[in-house]
């Protein structure tokens, strides 16, 4: 019987072990999920909604032990996980309320009698979910997917098997029917075969844009609908007329939030001359006050990294960037200490060509990038094969929203904040980013059927 474990990234210690599921298994479930389906699509959507409240008292009465879990799985400070249980559950409490009025018909008018358009379940939805929003991700995709009444499968990072089956519990005790939703401990070389399985009608995965590939063309490959959300290496435009102290604080917090591991932390920051140097002066003295430690620490704000190979790998980013040219004005050397750590860390001097600036750094490590104004700035931002957050500083609003609007090439756009998700907004990417969108109206529709009924 193969394994899967979980390591707590921050001593090396095992924290569990869990039996992968043979392809009869996998099957099975498929099976179970297809069966399931047939009576979830015709349950009423007021029924199905109704769940959703309990779903968020669960997450509320166990979110101690849901975060410990979180935090010793993949590193991540333990005050950050309780705060991801509770935006769980008010993204459970939002679309409880608004779900059901998203998906009601929408009348058209033509010259038939009536003519309205009904969003349908899908059927069985496949999700290839990644480990640095454990619970987050995989909720996000769920509750507005199984709300419109599809059925899911999980298919969790291996690095995290205790969150994936602690969620399917939560749903249990929320109450979901038997089969709705289902974990399916597997690596990754078996998701094609559940992409192929005709029960199957679409996938979705958040992760990394190799996966991204090869799980694109999987579907692509059975004609099945897929949305990617992918990574991203989002740009942080500072202007000449911003707050440098708001900026430099949001800067920090984006940068170090999750120990640098979410895809839209601010990534390159790109900031015009001639308050460059101040900047980094102030985003330094704030990366440097924010602890590293042991992420069970209640003042710890940067934790361990979720595995000590994608520390290694993030090491070496690094240093090939140094190669390049860069400098490293803070971090940049990993600790001695036990754990996957790594410090924060301010790269000067990026440009492309290096590591830092093409490909997507997945930690606490700050590309530095100054430009002679606007328009280059903007340049820069843009010039990036992804295209996922983007974040602006200045305190003239107007000009913001236009950069906002008009000129950044990103599927969410921040003027004076740093990118966040929230249940109420479309979330997303373009270009290699992913397609598709997540949560709010947009959401909860990407799984239906757009289906046009008229009556002559
Ligand atoms: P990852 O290595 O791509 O893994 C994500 C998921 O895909 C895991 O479940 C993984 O399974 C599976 N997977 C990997 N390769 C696969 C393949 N060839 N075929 C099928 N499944 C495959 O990404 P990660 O390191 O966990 O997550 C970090 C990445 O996710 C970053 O790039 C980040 O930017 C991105 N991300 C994007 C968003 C967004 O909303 N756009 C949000 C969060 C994270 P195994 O664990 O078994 O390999």
């Amino acid at each position: 019987m193969t394994m899967m474990k979980a390591v707590n990234p921050a001593n090396g210690e095992l924290v569990g072990s869990y039996p992968e599921l043979t392809p009869g298994e996998v099957g099975k479930k498929i099976d179970n999920a297809a069966r399931a389906f047939r009576d979830w699509a015709e349950t009423p959507i007021e029924a199905r909604a109704a769940l959703l409240p309990r779903l968020a008292e669960v997450l509320e009465r166990h979110k101690e032990r849901y975060a410990t879990l979180m935090t010793v799985e993949m590193g991540k400070p333990i005050q950050q996980s309780r705060g991801e249980i509770e935006k769980c559950a008010w993204l459970c409490r939002f679309y409880a309320e608004h779900g059901p009025g998203f998906l009601e018909d929408e009348v058209v008018k033509t010259e038939a009698h009536r003519a309205f358009v009904s969003f349908r379940p899908l059927g069985v939805v496949l999700a290839v979910m990644p480990w640095n929003f454990p619970f987050w991700q995989v909720l996000r995709f769920a509750v507005p997917g199984m709300l419109a009444g599809n059925a899911a499968l999980l298919k969790h990072a291996s690095n995290v098997p205790g969150c994936a089956l602690a969620i399917e519990e939560a749903l249990r005790e929320a109450g979901l029917p038997d089969g709705v939703f289902q974990t399916l401990l597997i690596p990754s070389g078996m998701v094609g075969g559940v992409i192929e399985h005709k029960a199957v009608r679409a996938v979705t995965l958040t992760g990394s844009n190799a996966a991204g590939r090869a799980i694109a063309s999987q579907a692509g490959g059975c004609l099945k609908k897929s949305v990617l959300e992918l990574g991203g290496s989002d740009p942080f435009v500072v202007l000449e007329d911003a707050d440098l102290d708001k900026a430099a604080e949001a800067g920090a917090a984006s940068r170090l939030f999750n120990t640098g591991q979410a895809c839209i932390a601010a990534k390159r920051f790109i900031v015009v001359d001639g308050v460059a140097e101040a900047f980094q002066e102030k985003l330094a003295e704030r990366l440097k006050a924010r602890k590293m430690g042991d992420p069970m620490d209640e003042n710890t704000a940067v934790g361990a990294l979720a595995r000590a190979d994608l520390r290694d790998d993030l090491h070496e980013q690094v240093e090939r960037s140094l190669e390049k040219g860069a400098r490293s004005v803070l971090g940049g050397v990993i600790p001695n200490d036990e754990g996957a750590y790594y410090p924060a860390t301010i790269l000067t001097g990026v440009h492309q060509g290096m590591p830092a600036f093409d490909e997507e750094l997945f930690g606490p490590v700050a590309s530095l990038i100054t430009a002679k104004d606007e328009a280059e700035a903007l340049d820069i931002a843009n010039n990036s094969p992804f295209g996922l957050g983007a974040n602006v500083f200045t305190e003239d609003l107007e000009r913001g929203q236009r950069i906002a609007r008009d000129r950044f090439e990103a599927g969410v756009c921040f003027v004076n904040d740093f990118v966040k998700s929230d249940p109420r907004l479309p979330f997303g990417g373009i270009k290699e980013s992913g397609y598709g969108r997540e949560l709010g109206i947009f959401g909860i529709r990407e799984f239906t059927n757009v289906k046009t009924v008229v009556v002559a």
